[in-house]
């Protein structure tokens, strides 16, 4: 069992020198950020572009609740880029708006063909992220329930993923498009939870259902008492409010046993799989029932 994650789900990308150098967006100079953001135009729509999908488990369980998308570029010449670099550099110039629109189809297009291969019925759910520019577009809720519709899936089978610090750039807006959203059946989930703003007044004025524990806290809990006293009250108060808990990052059969004794909903992370292409995804889960740990 401990050697789950060895076996599941694709190898991290191994990163040539050129990729290594790119692991923070603020090394990039600014004409080499303006022409990887060029670059993603063009790749977006190829298959320089695609999503993988990790598998979110139940902790009581042991069964697969649904997938976090994933975007995945793999570049003509420089090969392998972070979403953590190209990311941000499609939120300054605008084209996160059609990279994320893009990729709310694809992954919805996907939840219904994963389902009918691994003989699941509108059980499964389907968490994509979104940015700050998202929201500020025109049309947005439209948009996915355009999207929702055309992929026949649930509205109750999309979660939508949301950092602190989205929610506080523009909070009015924000509020009115989450309630939409939220009213329809969706599911809003505040990723990286624990790593943003110290108020937390923010989760009563947001419809919030889930969040997200950061990976840096899971990682630390078993061997620093502040961390796990950290994760203690993070899922002491989601619980108080009613949310869903997921924990991101989960690496060991140790940090899945405690945050399920700790009463902690759902996990993530390579213990369980890392994240996969849609076709692993279907034998992930065919074989997958049940996980035990
Ligand atoms: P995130 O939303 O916090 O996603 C979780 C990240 O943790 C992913 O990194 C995932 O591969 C990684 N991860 C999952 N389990 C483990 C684990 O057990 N150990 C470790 N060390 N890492 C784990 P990834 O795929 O590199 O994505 C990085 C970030 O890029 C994401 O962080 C998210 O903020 C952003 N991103 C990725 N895809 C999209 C997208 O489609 N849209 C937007 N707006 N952002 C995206
Ligand atoms: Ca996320
Ligand atoms: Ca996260």
């Amino acid at each position: 069992m401990l050697e789950r994650s060895k076996i599941v789900g694709d190898p991290p990308v191994i990163n040539t020198a050129e990729t290594l150098e790119l692991s923070y967006a603020e090394d990039l100079g600014a004409v080499e950020a303006i022409k990887i953001a060029n670059d993603f135009e063009a790749a977006l729509g190829t298959e320089e572009v695609f999503l993988q999908y990790q598998p979110m488990i139940d902790l009581s369980t042991g069964k697969i609740k649904g997938f976090e998308a994933l975007m995945r570029w793999i570049h003509g010449e420089k090969g392998f880029i972070s979403p953590d670099v190209f990311i941000p550099l499609l939120e300054d110039n605008g084209m996160i708006v059609k990279a994320s629109s893009w990729a709310l189809e694809e992954a919805l297009m996907a939840l219904k063909r994963i389902e009918g291969k691994a003989g699941y019925d509108k059980e499964l759910f389907m968490s994509v992220n979104f940015s700050s520019r998202d929201f500020a577009a025109d049309g947005f809720v439209e948009g996915v329930y355009d999207t929702i519709s055309k992929s026949e899936v649930d509205a109750e089978q999309v979660h939508l993923e949301i950092t602190e610090r989205l929610l506080m750039g523009q909070p009015e807006n924000a509020k009115e498009t989450l309630s939409e959203c939220q009213k329809s059946g969706m599911g809003i989930s505040i990723d990286d939870f624990g790593t943003g703003y110290s108020s937390l007044s923010y989760l009563h004025y947001f419809p919030i259902n889930i969040l997200k524990i950061d990976r840096s806290f899971v990682m630390e809990m078993l061997s620093k008492d502040s961390s796990m006293e950290l994760v203690k009250s993070m899922i002491g108060l989601g619980k108080n409010l009613k949310m869903k808990i997921i924990a991101e990052g989960v690496e060991t059969i140790e940090e899945a046993q405690k945050l399920r004794d700790l009463g902690c909903d759902m996990a993530q992370g390579y213990y369980f799989a890392r994240p996969m292409k849609e076709e692993d995804v279907i034998e992930f889960i065919k074989e997958n029932r049940q996980i035990d740990f």
